[in-house]
């Protein structure tokens, strides 16, 4: 097992902050914090495009200093954040969504499903 990581990171309010490090956050070069509240450990992203058109963005993320005690809006709770909605979902709620998008993938077949029969029948 290896050591758990730890990093320091400049703010304007607390000089410093050396904090743990979470194995699957993908640091923070580039993404400096102003203040130490808006510390913000993120996964990597995963992504959906479509055609080479970006739809949405997923990833882990935790603010271990928030003071915001919602976690659909970043919290010390980590969660996941979807693009698409501006929300971090909890497991629960990520498989909620999850579910909404299976559901309409499936909507989407329909009405492709739709269009064939049009296309081949001609009721234009
Ligand atoms: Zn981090």
């Amino acid at each position: 097992m290896s050591e758990p990581r730890s990093i320091t990171l400049p703010t304007i309010d607390h000089g410093p902050v050396t904090l743990p490090e979470p194995s699957w956050c993908i640091g923070h070069a580039g993404d400096l914090p102003e203040h130490r509240a808006d510390i913000l450990h993120r996964g990597p992203d995963v992504s959906l495009t479509f055609r080479g058109q970006h739809i949405t963005d997923a990833c882990l993320v935790q603010a271990p200093f928030s003071t915001i005690d919602v976690p659909e809006l970043g919290s010390r709770t980590p969660g996941v954040s979807v693009s698409v909605i501006a929300r971090t979902l909890d497991p629960a709620g990520l498989y909620e969504l999850a579910a909404a998008l299976d559901g309409y993938a499936d909507r989407l077949r329909t009405l492709a499903d739709s269009l064939l029969v049009i296309a081949t029948e001609g009721d234009l």
